[in-house]
């Protein structure tokens, strides 16, 4: 099986072989790739207003979540990331689970969003609700509107892969 795009250390081969189904970018299916570009540009588009939350509450936390088994992409980041020929992080392979995620630095993560598991834009802890309460409600009404609309996005984009995974 082809290895999925490589980062730089020693990290992880996709076992799902979603690359090999997929291909790589210019043959990937057209109304995969339309899902993926949306998906990219609503990463994009939360960006700012989720760091301000992250600003507001990570530096002060004692149970950080950026953890190794977090930061691997799983399979819906894999068919999200090979559509737009994104390299995936897949992680380390020697490094547990519960170490500090090795896409963290000094000042967060190191990744673009739009390069991060899905997980990492999707959860929210408590801090980080509680955080959201305190915006105005118009933002807030807008930030969940994004969030929901990513999450059919991931739906629909592994709906389609599914098709081409079965050859239906
Ligand atoms: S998102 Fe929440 S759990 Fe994760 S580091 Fe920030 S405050 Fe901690
Ligand atoms: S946000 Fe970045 S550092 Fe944190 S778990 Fe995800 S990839 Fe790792």
């Amino acid at each position: 099986m082809r290895p999925l795009r490589k980062g730089p250390g020693r990290v992880e081969a996709d076992p799902r072989g979603i690359d090999r189904v997929l291909g790589s970018s210019p043959s990937s299916p057209g109304l995969l790739r339309q899902l993926a570009e949306e998906t990219r540009a609503l990463f994009e588009s939360l960006d700012r207003d989720i760091e301000a939350l992250t600003q507001a509450v990570c530096p002060s936390c004692q149970d950080v979540c950026c953890i190794s088994r977090h930061g691997r992409a799983a399979a819906d980041d894999l068919v999200y990331m090979n559509a737009l020929a994104i390299q995936a992080p897949l992680g380390e392979s020697k490094r547990p689970d519960h170490a500090a995620c090795h896409h963290l630095g000094p000042s967060g993560c190191r990744l673009p969003r739009y390069q991060r598991p899905y997980r990492c834009t999707w959860y929210f802890c408590s801090p980080l609700l509680e955080a959201m309460g305190e915006m105005k409600p118009r933002q807030a009404r807008a930030l969940e509107a994004r969030l929901a609309r990513l999450s059919s996005l991931r739906t629909r984009m592994m709906e389609v892969y599914g098709a081409l995974d079965t050859g239906s």
